[in-house]
């Protein structure tokens, strides 16, 4: 349970003074975090940063005032002309006339105003300071509903200085910033718990104060992620989830592991049957396991491979290892097809060893299941295959060795860490599988202090993919040029360009370029999108695999899961609206088979310099770890969306890698904490406890709890 005193911070912002349902939907739309929950909290609203800063320094004279700018005036009150009848056809706004001493002449505007409160804000002949952007109306300067209205002599209760928030359509900063104020003024009094000398060394305030001061930049250096209160919360954020990490790890590691010692038997029958040999990328990261797996400490081992690095032969030979040692093994695989299609390939790989391999997903039931775990728990199965479901059920091993863990890229942290704990209970030694190129940078903040092998090197006899970036006005050039490939059989996937956040309008992009392709190829041209059932899908798809289709047109649907080994060239429409990380995933689609591939982004001009600069990424290097780097550089660390997807945690602060020294700092820090106390029980305990639930590692302190 979550302690009362930030009960407050995590209830909806419909709590707030001046919240009403409106500004209840736009608070939800703007600060609730996507995919995760539909309802801004206060909390949140305490975790949506200033991007800039209003000045409202004062402007001498109406005649130095801009319009479309902000001004902030001192002005005596003219004369109050209400709206009355009708002009143009609409009601008429209530206007006030101002004037500063050099006689120039300003209106204040308001539409729907309620006479009464104007009169006694803006009394005939009082000095008003004012503050608003200038707007011009038939000639005349206007400031429709200043920001700030106050008593010129009440004594500078103006701010000199406004946090400008990112904002969503229909929502003022006015009325976000009086929402957030409202939100901190909810800050319990929260113990300290980063060491006092730390504190002292970055000059960093109090949490609580952090948290104001966040709200309240003075100056653009506020903005920067090195500002003392960005930073401090930045540290709190990254030591909370290292803390999280590391409590998980040491469950896992309490569990000491054991000494599986290779014979070398079985290996040995596998390897002499593969039809080809590692690559030193393989061989090496089959070291680094063999090794752990013979030592007495339990392994831990991430393997970080792109798509056809060949994951699944080292897997095969890690628990060929486990097998050698009298052990059984585990792979899991994130869905049932790919459980199948690793079963094939461990089953024709390992043939040779007389390996005893069996199935396990939802689709095997009754007797056959019944049989399978009897032979399990008999020890006549050495290798099991399955889905992630495989482990949420009971399943008794005889003596489970290790467990190999293939994992989707889009698993959570925490839902992955769940996995790993449930999977290796018994004290099983851990490998996990990733196709995701993971940046240096955001390995630690994701698997915390796990071992890491890579294979940064692709089997032999893969042929480059010749990309290149050309124009959109160049579109037909590449037209003919895809007639002349398609005529020498070649097959080709064309991506049409994200619009927007909506699969509606993609997809009427998608089948415009379909039109449009069709119209010069005829019926060899096919289209696939999100919206189609997967039947209509799957017969699409069947067509360009069997090759009755030369063009797929796609939305970017064929990301995922798509093997047609015979297509050759990859177009992507406005690639200039991709991420990296996508353009890479999809690029991968060709290239897979013995024929020369290419392919080309089609851009628009003139984009950004960042996405210029992604595209030349892309044309310069295949290596996914390049281009993931590349990524987090050129995304910066603010905008995690694309990370946020692929299962990175969501720092709401914290920003990589401007904060890479914080991260490590925090691991170190979590570190030495649960060295002095493991089970989290000591006298900073409680502060430490606080700080998990602020950030939300709620189920990190379930964990002690358990524990
Ligand atoms: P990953 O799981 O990393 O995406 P796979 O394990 O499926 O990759 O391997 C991709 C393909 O490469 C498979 O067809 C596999 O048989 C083949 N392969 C793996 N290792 C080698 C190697 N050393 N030499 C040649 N081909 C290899
Ligand atoms: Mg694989």
């Amino acid at each position: 349970m979550r302690p009362s005193q930030l009960a407050p911070l995590f209830v909806t912002v419909r709590s707030l003074k001046g919240v009403g349902p409106k500004v209840e939907g736009l608070l939800n739309k703007l600060v609730a975090p996507r995919h995760e929950r539909a309802h801004a909290r206060v909390i949140d609203l305490w975790w949506h940063l200033p991007a800039g800063i209003i000045d409202r320094a004062l402007t001498p004279r109406i005649a130095d005032g801009r319009v479309g700018e902000l001004a902030t005036l001192e002005v005596t009150v003219a004369d109050h002309r209400p709206g009355g009848g009708r002009r143009g056809g609409s009601r008429a706004p209530y206007r006030v006339l101002v004037e500063d001493e050099n006689g120039a002449a300003l209106e204040l505007v308001y539409f729907k105003a309620d006479p009464a409160y104007l009169k006694r804000l803006l009394p005939v002949g009082s000095k008003r300071l004012i503050s608003g952007k200038l707007e011009a109306y038939d000639g005349l300067l206007q400031m429709p509903h200043p920001d700030h209205v106050i008593a010129a002599d009440s004594g500078g209760a103006l701010p000199l200085h406004e946090p400008l928030y990112p904002l969503t359509a229909g929502l003022t900063n006015t009325t976000l910033r009086k929402a957030i104020g409202e939100a901190l003024g909810q800050r319990p009094t929260m113990p300290e718990w980063i060491d006092p000398g730390l504190l002292a060394k970055n000059g960093w305030p109090s949490f609580s104060d952090a948290v104001v001061r966040l709200h309240a930049p003075e100056g653009d250096a506020d903005l920067l992620p090195s500002a003392p209160a960005r930073a401090r919360l930045a540290y709190d954020e990254l030591l909370a989830n290292q803390l999280a990490l590391a409590l998980i790890r040491a469950r896992l590691k309490r569990h000491a592991g054991r000494r599986l010692t290779r014979t070398g038997k079985v290996s040995t029958a596998i390897l002499g049957g593969l039809p080809f040999k590692l690559t030193g990328a393989q061989t090496r990261a089959l070291a680094e396991i063999d090794a752990d797996l013979d030592s007495p400490h339990r392994m831990l081992r991430l393997l970080q491979g792109d798509v056809g690095s060949g994951k699944t032969v080292v897997a095969l030979l890690a628990m060929a290892s486990a097998v050698e040692a009298g052990t059984q093994a585990a792979l899991m695989a994130p869905t049932e097809l790919l459980s199948r299609q690793h079963l094939a390939t461990i089953t024709g790989f390992g043939a040779a060893a007389n390996l005893r391999i069996a199935l396990l997903t939802g689709r095997e039931r009754g007797r056959e299941r019944a049989d399978i775990l009897a032979a399990l728990k008999e020890g006549r199965i050495d290798i099991l295959i399955g889905t992630h479901a495989l482990f949420q059920e009971p399943i008794a091993f005889k003596d489970l060795g290790l467990v190999v863990i293939d994992e989707q890229h889009r698993f959570g942290v925490h839902q992955r860490l769940a996995l790993q704990a449930k999977a290796t209970g018994s004290g099983a030694e851990l490998l996990v599988m990733t196709a995701t190129p993971i940046p240096r940078t955001l390995l630690l903040t994701s698997y915390g202090d796990m071992d890491v092998s890579r294979l940064d090197e692709k089997p032999p006899g893969r042929k480059p993919i010749v990309t290149r970036t050309v124009a959109l006005e160049r579109l037909d050039e590449v037209v003919s040029g895809i007639d002349r490939a398609v005529q020498g059989g070649a097959q080709v996937y064309w991506v049409c360009p994200l619009v927007a956040e909506s699969e509606l309008l993609d997809l009427a992009a998608a089948e415009e370029r379909y039109a449009a392709l069709r119209a010069k190829f005829g019926d060899r041209v096919g289209l696939v999108h999100g919206r189609l059932s997967g039947k209509d899908k799957d017969r699409v798809m069947a067509a360009f695999a069997s090759g009755a289709l030369s063009i797929l047109v796609s939305t970017t649907v064929i990301e995922v899961g798509v093997d047609v080994p015979k297509a050759s060239i990859m177009i992507i429409e406005h690639a200039e609206r991709f991420g990296l990380a996508q353009l890479h995933q999809l690029r991968g689609r060709v290239g897979r088979g013995a024929a020369e591939s290419s392919c080309v982004l089609l851009y628009r001009q003139p984009g950004s310099e960042t996405a210029r600069e992604r595209l030349t990424v892309m044309r310069d290097t295949e290596d996914g770890f390049v281009i993931a780097e590349e990524d987090l550089r050129l995304r910066g660390g603010g905008e995690m969306l694309g990370t946020r997807q692929s299962g990175f945690p969501a720092f709401r602060i914290a920003s990589l890698p401007e904060h890479q020294g914080l991260l490590e700092a925090a691991r170190n820090q979590a570190r030495l904490i649960l060295a002095h106390d493991p089970a989290l029980k000591g006298k900073d305990a409680e502060a430490l406890k606080l700080l998990l639930y602020l950030f939300e590692r709620d189920d990190a302190v379930r964990l002690i709890r358990a524990g």
